[in-house]
């Protein structure tokens, strides 16, 4: 992503949890640090002591700010989940910030989220209609919802099950009691989580990218459809539908995820290396240098470069320390040139011809700012590569990629957004090529195809009705 042209997108959740070692907050805390892209605006954790008791610290902002050795040390127990947020449903306040707890008379429990439910309007509706008071907007709550109406008569695994047959859409949920917690993926497999070992106990991730920061060992993805409940007996495994499929989101291998996180057995840099490289064999060009938009783009820009032999070049440069308190320049030094995020090295691109590759396109915005960068500085061509499909459709699944409306392919044809972007020429990836590079036969690609995994509900097909 390039964040100088902040297009006010931006990704969905990232759930993180340790069972049975010390110091489980701490583990946690680096745990989130590390899936911080996928979320910015709030996070938490929720831990169980010794006695079964639950301590909570959350609030709104980074994990370096939320989190500090005052309210860590109010967190003890060797079982903790955590959430960071990106609020894709639901408001951005406090009450939205995750990891939710519930306290009840058969025991508490604390629930994280990672995804959108698309069934949700009709899931609230039910609920209140049956007496339940919603304390936030987020769909988290609903399943809360439902666990709790029935925690009372039935066994917990049997209730977790019923409620994750009635909720439809994409998620990665934990739910922790006082001695287990339950890892659960939808049956369509469309949201990742993975499962590592660590001293002898176990850490869960949205991606594989934190088990390497806390030393943890890789040891298998949750699958779709499946409820793991680790306990102190080890693992667990319950399938809670028949129903299963691997449609994994395929922008989670293109943008959101960390080039050092594994995605079902893809390393994450790797897909995208081969993403350029097909790109490179359906759209060559003849150039001088390859540049890729910092940072998810890279790796893709070094594929395309590594086939075509055309020299990768760091054309554009991100400064890394502009965080978001940073003062917004004024339109008229913005005109003047002042540039904070990204700026373009002119003695690199002065005269050149520029092979730009960028992973997406979804309002145009970062393409076209960027084109008139490379050209303010000297490009002599700039000929666009996209590492995905034109992005013709909104998500569903809690990837904020924008409305219907804002979606530039959803509207003009490769000649028109070539046009609209001021490129010398454009070509973007087929779907096919995503398949190939991820190794897999498997995959959502709604956002470029239309074709939703899963069923859409009235509120939605409403909403999209009214877009178009
Ligand atoms: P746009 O400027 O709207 O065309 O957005 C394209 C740029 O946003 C690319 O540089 C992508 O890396 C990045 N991007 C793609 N999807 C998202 C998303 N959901 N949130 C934030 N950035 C995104
Ligand atoms: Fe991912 Fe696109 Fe599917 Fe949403 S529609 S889950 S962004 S592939």
């Amino acid at each position: 992503m390039n964040q100088e042209f902040d297009r006010g997108l931006h990704e969905e959740c990232g759930v993180f949890g340790v069972f049975g070692v010390n110091d489980a907050k701490d583990l946690t805390y680096y745990g989130l640090h590390s899936l911080q892209h996928r979320g910015q605006e709030g996070t938490g954790i929720v831990t169980v002591d010794d006695k079964g008791k639950m301590h909570r610290v959350k609030g709104l902002g980074l994990v370096t700010e939320v989190f500090n050795n005052e309210n860590l040390k109010t967190l003890p127990g060797k079982m903790a989940i955590g959430h960071v947020r990106y609020a894709t449903a639901g408001g951005g306040g406090i009450e939205n910030v995750q990891p939710f707890l519930f306290h009840h008379n058969t025991g508490d429990f604390a629930l994280a989220h990672n995804g959108n439910i698309v069934n949700s309007n009709e899931l609230r509706q039910f609920l209140e209609n049956q007496g339940s008071i919603f304390q936030s907007t987020s769909d988290s709550e609903i399943l809360a919802h439902l666990i709790k109406k029935d925690w009372l008569n039935q066994s917990r695994i049997q209730v977790i099950t019923e409620a994750l047959n009635k909720i439809e859409g994409a998620f990665a949920f934990l739910i922790m009691t006082y001695n287990r917690i339950y890892c659960c993926r939808d049956k369509y497999g469309l949201r990742p989580l993975s499962i590592g070992v660590l001293n002898g106990g176990y850490v869960v991730s949205s991606e594989t990218c934190a088990f390497e920061v806390i030393g943890a060992k890789f040891l298998r993805d949750v699958k779709p459809g499946e409820i793991v409940v680790i306990d102190e007996d080890g693992l667990h495994s319950y399938d809670y539908s028949h129903y299963k499929h691997h449609k994994m989101c395929a922008m989670e291998y293109i943008y959101f995820s960390r080039p050092d996180s594994d995605i079902e057995g893809t390393n994450v840099h790797a897909f995208r290396k081969e993403s350029g490289k097909l790109l490179y064999e359906e759209a060559p060009v003849d150039a001088d240098i390859v540049i890729g938009v910092p940072d998810s783009s890279l790796s893709a820009a070094m594929g395309y470069s590594e086939v075509s032999h055309i020299p990768y070049e760091m054309g554009l440069i991100k400064n890394k320390y502009v965080g978001r308190t940073f003062i917004q320049p004024s339109q008229e030094l913005r005109e003047k040139g002042v540039r904070m995020k990204l700026s373009a090295v002119s003695s690199i691109v002065r005269g050149k011809r520029v092979v730009l590759i960028d992973d997406s396109i979804v309002r145009g915005t970062t393409s076209k700012r960027i084109i008139a960068l490379l050209r303010d500085v000297g490009a002599k061509e700039v000929h666009v590569r996209i590492s995905s499909p034109q992005m013709t459709n909104p998500c569903f699944y809690g990837v904020d990629t924008s409305t219907y409306e804002e979606l530039i392919s959803a509207h003009h044809n490769v000649e028109e957004v070539r046009k609209i972007i001021g490129a010398d020429s454009l070509a973007f990836l087929s779907t096919a090529a995503l398949y190939k590079a991820a190794k897999r036969n498997e995959l959502c690609l709604a956002c470029f195809t239309g074709k939703y995994p899963t069923q859409l509900y009235s509120s939605i097909e409403q909403a999209n009705k009214d877009e178009k």
